[in-house]
């Protein structure tokens, strides 16, 4: 069966109007572009046409031209419109990241038309009007456990532009290793638990360029004060305990924050156009502060009931630092009730009522809950299951909606989700095969708003494109 090429979009745009013309694919020549955004957009159109053993040039008379850019000034930067005709396309957009939006909804129609043969292709006639849900689709990947090479982060961005996701925290340091150039600590750049390797000076500003090419943010983490093993255990004096240094770093000792403040400057460094640095915050432990003396000693001169007001008042410093150094601070969402400056962006992971705890104090958070989004956990029986991991089927994903129940009260705190993919069982050989079956789906609840979502039509506009060789192009 035939499905019309209006309806094989993912995500699934806002509107959709048909008007019963046809537009042969064969007749698909020449592109025109009266607007400078739409460079990275005909170079992936080019892209695709020679995958499929076709040929598009660029002509300067749009006359003579099927497919037309044009720059729609009221738009904004990620909306695009697409009007098909019997004769032409024309791409409307606000920005480069809109015409690149609309090409990558061009490419999925075109496989859906070529599925019937090259020579009897055509595209379905009509009206294509989208924007997103959400300013912010992020998505996170750690090269901190399993080491993730740079074609793989390459590759990665690709995907993550094919379907619209904006935005990639990169977690670049963990107990396992360290995984950034540092003229701080160079004795353990590289260095790995479970596998060796780091990214160059050079790796990181080709994967930034790219990602900007792409339309993607890079937000860099350098998670604090636990999850630093890797770095406390060539930096011993800045844990509680130097004999047995553990991963946490010791709250009360005032050097532990200068000698932060010196790796944070090198992150911000070595990512001069990242609005935002991810500080961590998550998951530290309070055996080691409760026994270690300077830290019972910051805790009383500070007049701190528990240690985890130290925490707090630590991580707090953090931020401020981020600040004044013209960044956002952003961090893990604790879900002990402690309360970060409102500057400070939450990423809720543990728990679903996270952001309504949150919401009265005005920070923005981004929605990244475990048992939704985080693409480590086994999508079948078929993969590796760890203790602490549930089951995330494609529908878990697809179903996800970062509101919850409480859109009226989260909508104005609720930036939007990023999913995460954690490589503790996960080597880079299977980071693309673990990482691409879901992204489908995950786009649309990024992406495209409830009442446009509908699972089996999803379910149904993959598969076909599956059948239809998109995702040898993705793979490519
Ligand atoms: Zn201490």
């Amino acid at each position: 069966m035939r499905y019309s090429t209006l309806k094989c979009i993912i995500p699934v745009p806002v509107s959709v109007k048909e008007n019963g013309e046809k537009l042969v694919f064969s007749d698909l020549k020449n592109f025109y572009s009266s607007s400078g955004k739409t460079v990275a957009a005909t170079e992936r159109l080019s892209d695709f046409f020679a995958f499929t053993g076709n040929k598009l040039e660029k002509k300067t008379l749009e006359e003579e031209c099927q497919i037309r850019f044009c720059e729609e000034t009221s738009f904004t930067s990620e909306e695009w419109k697409m009007l098909i005709t019997s004769k032409n396309i024309q791409i409307l957009a606000g920005g480069k990241e809109g015409f690149s939006y609309a090409v990558e909804a061009f490419i999925q129609m075109a496989f859906a038309a070529l599925r019937e043969g090259p020579s009897t292709a055509y595209f379905d006639g009509g009206e294509i009007a989208d924007k997103p849900r959400f300013g912010y689709r992020g998505f996170m990947l750690d090269p901190s456990r399993h080491f993730q090479d740079k074609a793989t982060v390459l590759k990665a961005i690709e995907l993550l532009a094919a379907f619209r996701i904006n935005t990639m925290h990169w977690h670049l340091a963990d107990n396992q290793s360290w995984r950034m150039p540092s003229s701080v600590v160079p004795e353990i750049v590289g260095k790995g638990t479970l596998t060796d390797g780091a990214y160059t000076r050079e790796d990181i500003k080709e994967i930034v360029a790219f990602a900007a090419k792409n339309n993607i943010k890079i937000i860099p983490e350098l998670d604090m004060p636990g999850h630093s093993g890797k770095i406390l255990s060539a930096r011993r004096q800045f844990a509680c305990d130097p004999e047995n240094p553990g991963r946490e770093y010791c709250l009360g000792n005032a050097e532990s924050k200068v000698f932060i403040k010196k790796l944070l400057d090198e992150v911000m460094e070595l990512f001069p156009d990242s609005p935002v640095i991810h500080v961590g915050g998550d998951e530290a432990e309070t055996s080691a502060w409760e026994k270690c003396p300077k830290c019972l000693a910051a805790m009383k001169e500070k007049g701190f009931n528990n240690i985890r007001e130290l925490e707090n008042d630590f991580m707090v410093d953090i931020t401020r630092y981020v600040v004044s150094k013209g960044r956002t601070p952003m961090m893990w969402g604790t879900c002990s009730g402690q309360v970060y400056p409102s500057d400070t962006i939450m990423q809720a992971w543990l728990d679903i009522r996270e952001p309504l705890r949150i919401a009265p104090n005005k920070n923005k958070v981004v929605y990244s809950v475990h048992t939704s989004l985080y693409f480590d956990y086994p999508a079948n029986q078929s993969e590796p299951l760890e203790s602490w991991m549930f089951e995330l089927t494609e529908k878990g994903v697809y179903m996800t909606d970062p509101y919850i129940l409480w859109e009226k009260e989260l909508s104005d705190t609720i930036l939007g989700p990023e999913a995460c993919l954690w490589t503790e069982t996960l080597p880079q050989w299977r980071f693309i095969p673990k990482f691409l079956p879901r992204l489908a789906a995950y786009s649309e609840c990024a992406w495209s708003r409830n009442e446009r979502k509908d699972y089996y039509d999803f379910a149904r506009r993959k598969e076909y494109l599956e059948a239809a060789g998109y995702y040898e192009f993705l793979r490519k």
